[in-house]
């Protein structure tokens, strides 16, 4: 009977290191993308996060070929 409460705990221990764990990479790997300003091309309409985009002469454009 105590080697059955023994082998829960572990499991249980187990169970709370692998939810604190996947914690600690959610919070030390954020995507950047995610809660990022998105804008749309002043071209095609495509929207593109603030830091990709390409401005020039007031304009947005999503890729050089925009551009
Ligand atoms: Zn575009």
């Amino acid at each position: 009977m105590i080697k059955l409460v023994i082998v829960m705990l572990l499991v249980w221990v187990g169970f709370v290191l692998f939810k604190k764990m996947r914690r600690l990479n959610v919070s030390n790997h954020p995507d950047n993308k995610i809660g990022q300003k998105m804008i749309a091309c002043s071209v095609c309409d495509t929207h593109i996060p603030e830091s990709e985009a390409i401005v020039k002469d007031g304009k947005i454009y999503c890729s050089k070929s925009c551009l």
